[in-house]
């Protein structure tokens, strides 16, 4: 069991809020883990999470540190799960996808490019073993998923297997056999995205994003099959609706963006409150938080990375953000590898740690 790895990161001020509040930033870093945030009384807070990247760090340090342990797993047929959390204009899809999926150059490259890069690069362990590597992308916008490799699909429905967990039933799944056919299935998905937005007059910021790779390792001569999911998740801005002013359908969105990380909040509450096992958790409150129960619940390597703004302007939201980080560093972990050979007792496994009867009736 080890916990969920929780990251900072603040991006640098942006012209805006140059402009509008001068030079002001409500964050001071200390080292590689700890920083300071005064908030809006002037009061120091002190945050302590697995590393803190400020301004001064790149792409590539946020990927070495974050993402890639978590890469080389899925290769491996182990779970993994990145989140971004934070405000719009926070830095989630800066760290996610970088200025641009195709061409923004090797320092500029976000986590999805270093992902697909990571995916080709180490899922060689086994020189025997055959790979296949699929590509899912979906958007959750007013509760309903969209497939964004087919934007016919516009209403996919969440099913659980016993062994392969969560599944977004009929989602199309692009087959990978090289980065660069990754890279341009990727810039599709994401230019729908953006059909959406005119379509529905609206900001990609105002859907949650998921990409879903599943790289699948067939070992010759035996029959064994090892399946890892590689989730990353670019969140919907965290913002409070009465700061936005928002109106209309742009309030309907936050509402709804609201009700679901409130539900994601509510299931990591109930995931580190004490009692642990014995409680309800509410997955099933929101389709975020149940496409990302295997992610939360334990048979996944997830990694959360809270973004924010530096300047002393936003500061509560900030703020509010950490908090949700520093709850979420609670949740523990136990993923496994994902090997069909022995399905049933893993499941039993993970299910009945404590070999509850309870459970085994279940079964
Ligand atoms: P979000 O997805 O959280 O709404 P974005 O990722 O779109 O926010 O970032 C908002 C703006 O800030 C973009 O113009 C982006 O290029 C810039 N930005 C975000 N993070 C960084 C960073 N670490 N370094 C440089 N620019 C950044
Ligand atoms: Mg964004």
């Amino acid at each position: 069991m080890s916990n969920i790895t929780v990251c900072a990161r603040f991006r640098p001020l942006s012209s805006k809020e140059r402009r509008d509040h001068g030079d002001g930033v409500c964050i001071r870093c200390m080292d590689t883990e700890t920083f300071i945030l005064k908030d809006e009384k002037e009061e120091d807070i002190i945050f302590s999470f697995d590393r803190v990247f400020c301004e001064k760090s790149g792409q590539a340090e946020v990927y070495e540190f974050l993402v890639l342990p978590i890469v080389r797993d899925a290769v491996n047929g182990i779970n993994g799960t990145i989140i971004t959390y934070g405000q719009t204009g926070a830095g989630k899809t800066y760290s996610i996808e970088g200025p641009g999926i195709l061409e923004c150059g090797e320092q500029k490259k976000g986590i999805l490019p270093r992902v697909v890069d990571g995916i080709f690069e180490h899922n060689k362990p086994d020189k025997m073993a055959k790979y296949s590597i699929k590509l899912s992308m979906v958007e959750i916008y007013m509760e309903k998923i969209r497939d964004l490799f087919d934007l016919s699909k516009d209403n996919i429905q969440i099913k659980e297997s016993k062994i392969e967990g969560i599944l977004l039933s009929g989602a199309t799944e692009m087959s990978i056999i090289d980065p660069a056919e990754a890279l341009q299935s990727l810039s599709t998905g994401i230019a729908n995205r953006a059909v959406g937005e005119t379509q529905m007059n609206t900001a990609s910021s105002r859907s949650h994003c998921i990409y879903i790779f599943t790289v699948q390792q067939e070992l010759t001569g035996d029959k064994r099959m090892k399946t890892g999911k590689l989730v990353l998740v670019d969140l919907a801005g965290s913002e409070k609706v009465e700061k936005t002013g928002a109106e209309g359908r742009a309030l309907e969105e936050a509402k709804m963006i609201n009700k679901s990380l409130s539900a994601l909040g509510n299931v990591i509450n109930a995931l580190t409150c004490g009692s642990g096992r014995a409680n309800h958790i509410p997955y099933r409150d929101s389709k975020l938080t149940r496409i990302l129960q295997d992610a939360l619940g334990g048979n996944s390597r997830t990694a959360l990375l809270c973004c924010c703004s530096p300047s002393v302007s936003n500061a509560s939201e900030s703020l509010s953000t950490l908090r949700f980080g520093a709850r979420a560093k609670h949740i523990k972990a136990s993923p496994r590898v994902n090997c069909n050979e022995d399905k049933y007792s893993k499941k039993h496994e993970a299910l009945c740690p404590d070999k509850d009867e309870s459970c085994k009736r279940i079964l």
